[in-house]
């Protein structure tokens, strides 16, 4: 059996549980079939369907199921059995104090206007010989989760409910793991822009606008400029490494909450958004690229928000709310070449003050080294083994006095940036390119 989804809203944070779950029950890798990225001979081709003209990333969802079904289904060759478009009511969060995580009612609604979209003049489905899924889902409640999965493809697998329910148990777990693993690789961004006074730059967005023909190749540009991209997802969600930055935060005592900040936080993907903010504010290595739909409803209510904690905290920020179907590249080179220039300003004052904090911790170390070599020379009856300690100490710091080179920190280098981990005495141990990430 072949099973098409759209690569569309949602499913951009929770494929991995939709992929493991299918083949967890047998499924081909190869027979779990996304749809392509969005490109725009892919909107042309297959935009002609829908009857609302709500936000681009739901009225591209159209376009992926054309695409499915013209392109990746062919009804006397490679068939898809099914086409699965799962409505998601409810997506995971990490916010640990949210009021609902609840998805836009426009993300969860999608699949039922689109099923009438193919069907209402022409059953595209029943003459392509294709079958359209659509089951409302929910991921706040785990047992509801499955159930749903059960009812809507129980039969169509040939499985029972245990197995259906063990399927799902996996799906979760392979949710987790992709988690911890873009966890991972945001931490290895993170220590290396510390290391080298850097900067990183978090895109503020909906987990969807990580499609190239959604976020029209902005991060890129960034990126080929010398600026490692971060998602939302991809910061670190350990407590300990939070509170390095959250520990003076009383409206934020637990780090990964937020009605202390925003309360009416409903809305799971809103909710993340503005969480983002709080972190980027906290981070001095940490820039703002928020990327925010036209017509987006949702992102509405979040901009003031977002904008105050920003301001206050004075971290560069762009924001492009107003990202459509078209990509006009010219406004798009010109907002990005401005960006760029404050954000090498930025990096110069990172710079400048990591320089300071280094001179002055010099400084110290320099006085320290003279009171002990004075301390030495003035004690005479010192045991040997204190007269051993005093001397390592003043040849430790005599070391330390002696590699100081005051410096503005390292040349920035352009193009893609390499990635390390940061080692105890705080210099960047490079990743290979044929390095995994591991779990520490
Ligand atoms: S959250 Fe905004 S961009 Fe996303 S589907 Fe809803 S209205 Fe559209």
């Amino acid at each position: 059996m072949r099973v098409g989804i759209p690569r569309v809203l949602n499913l951009y944070s929770t494929a991995p549980f939709f992929r493991t779950y299918f083949e967890t029950l047998g499924l081909q890798k190869q027979n779990i079939v996304f749809s392509d990225v969005t490109s725009e001979g892919m909107w042309q081709e297959g935009a002609k369907y829908g009857s609302v003209d709500p936000c681009f990333p739901s009225k591209v969802a159209q376009a992926h199921v054309h695409n499915l079904l013209f392109s990746h289904h062919d009804p006397a060759g490679k068939r898809l059995e099914v086409i699965f478009f799962p409505s998601l009511t409810h997506v995971p969060n990490f916010v640990t104090d949210t009021v609902d995580d609840a998805s836009c009612p426009i993300v969860a609604g999608t699949p039922n206007v689109l099923k009438a979209a193919f069907t209402k003049e022409v059953d595209f489905f029943a003459q392509r010989g294709t079958r359209y899924l659509d089951p409302a889902l929910s991921f706040a409640e785990p047992l509801l989760l499955a159930r749903g999965m059960f009812e809507a493809l129980g039969a169509l697998l040939e499985v029972t409910e245990d197995e259906s329910d063990h399927a799902c148990r996996q799906g979760l777990l392979a949710l987790a793991a992709f988690d911890a693993d873009l966890q991972r690789r945001g931490r290895a961004v993170l220590d290396t822009v510390e290391a080298e006074n850097r900067i990183a730059l978090l895109v503020l967005s909906r987990p969807y606008h990580g499609d190239p023909g959604l976020n029209h190749g902005i991060p890129e540009e960034f990126q080929a400029l010398g600026y490692p991209i971060l998602s939302i997802r991809s910061i670190p969600k350990d407590r300990t490494y939070l509170e390095r930055y959250f520990q003076q935060s009383p409206a934020q005592s637990d780090p990964l909450a937020l009605s202390g900040v925003w309360p009416e936080n409903y809305s799971a993907n809103s909710a993340q958004k503005v969480w983002g903010a709080t972190f980027a504010a906290r981070h001095p290595n940490v820039a703002v690229l928020d990327l925010s739909s036209f017509k987006c409803g949702h992102d509405a209510p979040t901009y003031g928000l977002i904008d105050t904690i920003l301001q206050t905290a004075r971290t560069p920020t762009a924001a492009l709310h107003d990202i459509d179907a078209n990509k006009p590249g010219g406004s798009i080179k010109i907002r990005v070449k401005t960006y760029a220039h404050s954000l090498r300003l930025h990096q110069e004052r990172v710079e400048d003050e990591a320089a300071r904090r280094q001179e002055l911790s010099h400084r110290v170390a320099v006085k320290e080294l003279e009171l002990l070599e004075r301390a030495r020379a003035n004690t005479k009856d010192l045991s040997e083994l204190d007269a051993a300690r005093l001397g390592e100490s003043i040849e430790a710091l005599r070391q330390r006095v002696a590699s100081y080179h005051p410096r503005r920190g390292p040349e920035q280098e352009t193009g893609l940036v390499r990635l390390g981990r940061r080692r105890a005495d705080g210099t960047v141990e490079r990743f290979g390119a044929n390095t995994t990430i591991a779990a520490e």
